[in-house]
């Protein structure tokens, strides 16, 4: 029997679906990911909410402009296999941005329904369906690799094999260049890999993205520091007709306090770093340990600081503060996770700020001093100013700390190739659409341009890039 078509005020009426989660208090314990993804039959009724709107509200707030309606409208079909189909026109990396992606920022912030429902929360959860498709087609026995074009004799080197990198490879080598990736780290992935942890993104689907590349004949080196192994003008002078630099922004910023120099601690690059990259919550089991300390402070309100914090919790803290110097609603990190680092226990202490460490005689953090602060007039991001509160200082008693207030560019490739023009940052200075540098045959994208950004930020680099690095292999114009 034929469907009946519901009308758009029937599926306004159709329940949100919620996606099951662990528990706070099993998965505090565990790292294993937090939430544990649609059923088909959720997915399902999730997509039916959806109005097929003719504007496509959704597709302008999404950066790369998947085809959601398009998607969704599959889902509905039960065609999952062309659904993730419509959605890797676009994006390279469904199933990570599925995950991390605000999408309640982007793409489900002007959602029909949402603004129908007065609740951006109410909208459809087009993150949560782009990773349902994504899961469906992992599960299948054979992912196909993409049809190769014939090989063109022409070779890329991509420097850094994060999301911008990742990307560029897959569009570049899709076009039957020779493609190598170097990475300074011992396993792909950027940040993807190093720092957001497993709770929230399973290295193993990293790793998978990884293989589909090396499937596709892309040559992934590991542990190859451009500018210490080899300098770009090197990788040229070898035969490589064009270069990509995805190094990325993982140059930590300090707060540069008074005695930030004590044991105990670290900055969050190096903290997720070790839990994440070196699996140091196995230890002994693996090589790499790290400080199980009982009170942990924790300085930013990014996501960062939210991973941070999380982990620590995991590697069994009784007590974490999130030492934040704005209010909740200025905080930057992705709401949901804001959600569920309070479920999990972490404290926020809000309109704070850290003055200076104090130490034991043998050098370890025992505790930091903070001052308590107001909201004043709008500053320049027309976010609310903090204004210290005077006389309002009190020490929060801890035995490890981790600052999460940023991160700068890696400086290492504008070192070792002064002619690439950068910003007084340090950001590498790229075209906006073609993403070259001021070096002929050179280009950059992602963070080492954008500054700490996001992930399909750092993706829609890297396909505009490919783009311009195709095009310049086929007419040599610069
Ligand atoms: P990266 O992912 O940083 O990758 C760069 C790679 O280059 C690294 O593997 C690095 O080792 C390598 N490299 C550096 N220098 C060299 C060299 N000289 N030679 C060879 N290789 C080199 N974004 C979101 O959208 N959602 C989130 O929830 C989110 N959470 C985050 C949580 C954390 C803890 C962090 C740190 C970032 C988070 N981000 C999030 C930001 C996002 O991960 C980045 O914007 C994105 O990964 C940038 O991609 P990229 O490819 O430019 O660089
Ligand atoms: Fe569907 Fe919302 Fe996009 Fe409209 S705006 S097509 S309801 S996802």
């Amino acid at each position: 029997m034929e469907k009946k078509e519901l009308t758009n005020k029937e599926r306004l009426a159709l329940p949100l679906q919620k996606m099951p989660e662990q528990k706070p208090e099993e998965r505090i314990r565990n790292v294993n990911e937090v939430p544990l993804g649609f059923t088909e039959e959720m997915a399902v009724a999730e997509a039916e909410r959806c109005l097929q709107c003719k504007n496509e509200p959704c597709v302008k707030g999404c950066p790369v402009a998947i085809n959601i309606p398009g998607f969704i409208k599959l889902i509905t079909e039960r065609k999952f296999g062309e659904a993730i189909a419509v959605i890797k026109e676009t994006s390279v990396l469904p199933a990570v941005c599925g995950r991390v992606c605000p999408q309640e920022e982007q793409c489900q912030k002007p959602c029909t329904v949402g603004k129908s429902l007065k609740s951006v929360d109410l909208a459809i959860q087009i993150g949560k369906l782009e990773r349902f498709v994504a899961d469906w087609e992992m599960s299948q026995a054979d992912a196909s690799v993409p049809v190769i074009k014939k090989e063109t004799g022409k070779a890329i080197a991509i420097i850094g094999c994060g999301p911008a990198g990742i990307t560029v490879a897959a569009d570049c080598r899709r076009e039957g260049h020779r493609v190598t990736i170097f990475e300074a780290l011992h396993k792909p992935g950027g940040v993807l890999a190093y720092g957001i942890p497993e709770f929230r993104l399973p290295k193993k689907i990293v790793g998978r993205e990884v293989d589909n590349l090396v499937r596709m004949g892309v040559e992934v080196k590991m542990n190859m520091v451009i500018g210490k192994i080899h300098t770009i003008d090197e990788l040229m002078e070898e035969g490589y007709d064009a270069v990509f630099v995805g190094t990325g922004a993982g140059l930590p910023v300090f707060l540069n306090i008074p005695g930030e120099n004590l044991n105990g601690i670290y900055s969050a690059n190096e903290y997720l770093t070790r839990a994440n990259l070196m699996q140091s919550y196995s230890f002994p089991n693996t090589d790499t340990p790290i400080l199980r300390a009982k009170n942990v402070a924790v300085f930013g309100g990014g996501n960062v600081a939210m991973d941070s914090a999380r982990t620590a919790l995991r590697l069994g803290a009784d007590n974490v503060y999130l030492v934040y110097r704005r209010s909740k609603e200025e905080m930057p990190a992705r709401k949901e996770e804001v959600h569920h680092a309070e479920e999990e226990g972490v404290k926020l202490n809000l309109l704070q700020n850290p003055l200076r460490f104090i130490g034991d005689e043998k050098g370890w953090v025992t505790g930091v001093e903070c001052l308590r602060m107001e909201l004043g007039e709008p500053d320049d991001s027309g976010r609310r100013r903090p204004v210290p509160i005077k006389g309002s200082e009190f020490v929060i008693p801890v035995d490890a700390c981790i600052v999460a207030i940023g991160n700068a560019s890696n400086p290492l490739i504008p070192q070792t190739s002064p002619d690439i023009n950068v910003t007084k940052w340090g950001n590498i200075i790229a075209d906006e659409e073609t993403l070259k540098t001021s070096k002929k045959g050179v280009f950059a994208g992602g963070d080492i341009v954008l500054g700490a950004a996001t992930v399909i930020l750092a993706m829609g680099q890297g396909r505009k890039a490919a783009k311009a690095i195709n095009e310049y292999l086929a007419t040599g114009a610069w």
